[in-house]
């Protein structure tokens, strides 16, 4: 069987009592969630999809998701799976875009989906908790392993959002290659609230999870403390987020010590660079050591990996995962020698098939055997990359290269700074100024001049922000990411301190 769904009826076949999915108190055995998948199939048929139609997917992280998801994709149809916080206009572009025949919400917030459903004359599924019928006897259709599973909608480094294109292949090859990295076995069990419809809660927890015939266990909307709590009660073996997650963790309000969480191997962050104090000062108050992984999602959000096999080289990501290969190449695309810094190009069975309907941005991005993923990194003799910043993000100070990333860096390691982003502001001199945007601890109070003297102890005259800005809050993207380009950078660069 080609279809993705295979590991969900493997799993049913050899340990149909293991548990596959939870949610709270809601448990799914192996067995108990194909027919749950079955079950959608057969409701999915019922309101007229087919294999072959692209289905609107704006449903937040639940077991619902799981179970309707599975099912587009047994029917040989592919799933558009978009942030539920979307507005009418943005679901729009994606429904014109890829296609969509028809379009499944959540209950609650749906009034987006339904506008758009409306507009486009498209029938529209509301699930809620217990709307998937626990019955069926389907099988899955047989599909090509290249036939499109799901678009994921996605900027990548320029323009407009585009559909990275991902077939029941790039799936289960995600999900076997962090097997192989992690050392995975049934035993192992996956907490996360990370939202389902993003790469990294799909199809690196999720197609992970399955790939081992582990269990997933969910948490609705991220609560720091109690997806601790989870950890604890539910003696998990792993627990997935972004950065700001494990920031988040890191500062919990929760009696949880080290003794709670032994069962806990697998922290794992990725989607964004994880600071080394949080990874350190996680690991000195829980005991677990947080792994961090580098993917996109044209690359089926896995790359790299750092496994407790291979430990962490200082801000590394890791080595490329099984099957994978990396390069650094430079200006004119030629492979760089290790310690050179350039481009990170990716090959394997990972890559994207291509951007839905888009074969010049496919072209763009593709050189040889080499999808090019936009951000800068190096490599060293042993193939651990560094990821030093986002082609895009890179500030041009008076000529001098600056990579925001190395800045935040080391503000991080300032005690009463929470989260920062360093972002490049308009200067008429210079060309662009260097501005640390900050967000103190609760209750700390920050002075700017300070905390620039004690910068220039530590950073090259020219890589010191001389803008500073004082904010409660950072955007942040829907898996919790801080956005950037959320941030106003001609107001800072007027209303900054300097
Ligand atoms: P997305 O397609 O939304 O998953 O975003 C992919 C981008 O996130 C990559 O191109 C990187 O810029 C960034 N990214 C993902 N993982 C990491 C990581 N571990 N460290 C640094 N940046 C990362």
């Amino acid at each position: 069987m080609n279809n993705a769904v295979r590991l969900i009826w493997e799993g049913a076949e050899k340990r149909p009592d293991a548990l596959a999915l939870r949610e709270d108190d809601r448990c799914w055995t192996y067995a108990e969630l194909r027919c749950g998948v079955q079950g959608a199939m057969e409701q999915l048929r019922e309101r007229g999809i087919a294999a072959g139609d692209r289905v609107l997917v704006v449903v937040p992280t639940s077991a619902e998701f799981v179970l309707a998801y599975h099912a587009i994709l047994a029917m040989g149809a592919t799933a558009v799976t978009v942030n539920p916080l979307c507005t009418s206009r943005e679901l729009a572009h994606f429904v014109e875009d890829a296609g969509c025949s028809a379009a499944l919400g959540w209950h609650e917030d749906a009034a987006a989906v339904r506008a758009t459903a409306t507009d486009f004359g498209m029938d529209l599924w509301l699930l809620e908790p217990g709307a998937v019928a626990t019955t069926g006897g389907g099988r899955p259709a047989e599909v090509d392993a290249d036939d499109a599973a799901v678009l994921l909608y996605t900027s990548g480094t320029t323009g407009a959002p585009k559909g990275a294109v991902l077939t029941h292949d790039n799936l289960v090859a995600c999900g076997a290659a962090l097997n192989e990295a992690l050392d995975l076995s049934p035993e192992d069990s996956m907490g996360t609230a990370l939202p389902l419809f993003h790469v990294f809660g799909q199809a690196a927890v999720m197609f992970t999870a399955y790939a081992a015939g582990g269990c997933l266990s969910l948490q609705r909307r991220f609560d720091a403390a109690g997806l601790l709590q989870m950890a604890a009660d539910q003696q998990l073996t792993g627990i997935a987020g972004v950065p700001t997650m494990w920031n988040a963790m890191l500062h919990a309000e929760t009696d949880l010590t080290a003794a709670d969480l032994v069962r806990l191997r697998l922290a794992c962050s990725g989607g964004a660079a994880l600071p080394l104090e949080v990874a350190k000062a996680f690991k000195d108050r829980f005991g677990a050591v947080v792994l961090d992984g580098y993917g996109l999602s044209e690359t089926t959000g896995a790359a790299t990996f750092n496994s407790l096999a291979n430990p962490r080289k200082e801000m590394s990501v890791g080595r490329a995962l099984p099957g994978c290969r990396l390069a650094i190449l430079d200006e004119d695309r030629r492979e760089l020698a290790p310690g050179g810094t350039g481009e990170v190009a990716i090959s394997g069975p990972v890559v994207m098939r291509e951007y839905w309907d888009r074969p010049d941005a496919t072209a763009a991005v593709r050189e040889g055997e080499w999808f090019l993923t936009g951000d800068i990194g190096r490599m060293d003799e042993d193939g651990d990359l560094w990821i030093v910043d986002r082609k895009k993000d890179l500030i041009i100070r008076g000529g001098y290269n600056v990579y925001p990333r190395e800045v935040e860096e080391v503000l991080y390691g300032y005690p009463d700074i929470r989260e920062v982003a360093v972002v490049g502001v308009p200067d008429d001199r210079l060309g662009e100024e260097i501005a640390a945007v900050v967000s103190p601890q609760p209750g700390a109070d920050i002075d700017p001049g300070e905390l620039r003297a004690w910068l220039e102890e530590r950073l090259a005259a020219y890589k010191v922000p001389r803008v500073y800005q004082l904010i409660d809050e950072l955007p942040k993207g829907p898996t919790g990411k801080i956005l950037k380009r959320g941030l106003d950078r001609e107001s800072i660069s007027t209303a900054g301190d300097r």
